[in-house]
């Protein structure tokens, strides 16, 4: 049997030690004939809260396509993927052990003619209980509402659904064992389902500080995906001829959206770090989203931890403890020091199997 030991500071603490893999396992104990693998700092595998594997600007893509998606996310660095709502059934991913963990949350719900074509089960109000039921059942311990949209009826952002059906979406999941999060770019939609229990938000630049509060309170998590509000001032420009309402706000929660996003942070509300790989945007540039939440203020630590041993931690998934299935990344400098490293890993190890190295 062979083992390789990797050395290093390991994150987060940053304690320098021999970690030695054997049998895909990690293990602190030392191990006579271990093979050096790689030196470096020592990252328990990144994590990306929300993206889209199987997702493309046009609906489902095939498995080949998805396979691709899910390498790249792995490359740069994500072994673990929340996805936030496919189109595309990739519960085989399950099955590849030279793809990232994935948590699914089964496929987008949102309103009739509410939401990027191709995406969603697309439902009425009365039907909304139903079908968060049935995805808490085909997904991972996860379901995705779209939370909001625009209204063309209105010119503007609006809630997808009335507060009460999304209160018994909500409880129809939690009864079938599943957590909800929801899209939610504006503020209306946002009180009740922090009132109903809703786990996370994805988005959240309609939060006020009275709802900041309400998440504190509720526990509620949030996952920003700044990459993805970089965006809004193309939405708004899009909209501006037959919406002008809709990109008023648009530009308003831009405008909010870094103070909006470091109060909720400073407040105390958990934040995790998704790139929305998939849903417009790429695949496997989870480093981009550390670097924009260190850009809107958060500390470098703060911003690993979001894509790194606090998000896991969140997900349930093990870090770089005795016994973990040793999934991690190792990077020639302390990347708590220099973000830049990210960018390019020395060693990708996934399962215990070296998945992706850096030669030069
Ligand atoms: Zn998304």
């Amino acid at each position: 049997m062979s083992v390789q030991r990797f050395r290093g500071p390991v994150l987060p603490e940053g304690e320098a030690r021999d970690l030695y893999v054997v049998d895909g396992r990690i293990t602190y104990e030392p191990q006579s004939g271990a093979d050096t693998v790689a030196e470096g700092w020592i990252v328990p595998g990144l994590v990306d809260a929300h993206c889209h594997l199987g997702l493309d600007d046009f609906g489902a893509t095939d498995d080949e396509a998805t396979e691709q998606q899910a390498l790249d996310d792995r490359d740069g660095g994500a072994l673990l993927i929340r996805d936030a709502g496919s189109a595309a059934d990739t519960r085989w991913i399950h099955d590849r052990d030279d793809l990232p963990r994935l948590i699914r949350c089964g496929r987008h719900i949102a309103a009739t003619k509410r939401y990027i074509r191709g995406y969603a089960h697309e439902v009425e109000p009365a039907d909304l209980a139903t079908y968060a039921a049935q995805e808490a059942r085909n997904g991972d311990g996860w379901i995705k509402l779209v939370g909001d949209w625009i209204s063309r009826d209105e010119g503007d952002l609006a809630p997808s659904f009335p507060a009460e059906a999304f209160a018994d979406a909500i409880a129809a999941a939690h009864a079938n064992g599943a957590k909800v999060t929801a899209h939610c770019f504006g503020h209306g939609v946002l009180p009740g389902l922090i009132e109903a229990g809703i786990d996370c938000i994805e988005h959240g630049t309609g939060l006020t500080e009275d709802l900041i509060d309400a998440m504190v309170a509720h526990g509620t998590r949030l996952v920003p995906t700044v990459m993805q509000l970089d965006k809004f001032p193309e939405h708004a420009a899009a909209g501006q001829e037959r919406f002008p309402a809709y990109a008023a706000t648009m530009t308003g929660l831009y405008d909010r959206m870094p103070a909006t996003i470091m109060a909720a942070h400073e407040a105390g509300v958990p934040i995790y770090a998704g790139s929305d790989g998939g849903g417009i945007s790429r695949h496997g540039n989870i480093v981009g989203e550390v670097e924009a939440l260190v850009r809107i203020g958060m500390t470098a630590r703060d911003a690993l931890g979001a894509a790194s041993w606090r998000a896991r931690e969140w997900l349930g998934v093990d870090g770089l403890g005795e016994g973990a299935s040793a999934d991690f990344v190792v990077y020639d400098r302390d990347p708590l020091e220099d973000l830049s490293v990210l960018r390019t890993p020395r060693c990708i190890v996934l399962r215990g199997t070296v998945v992706g190295e850096r030669r030069t």
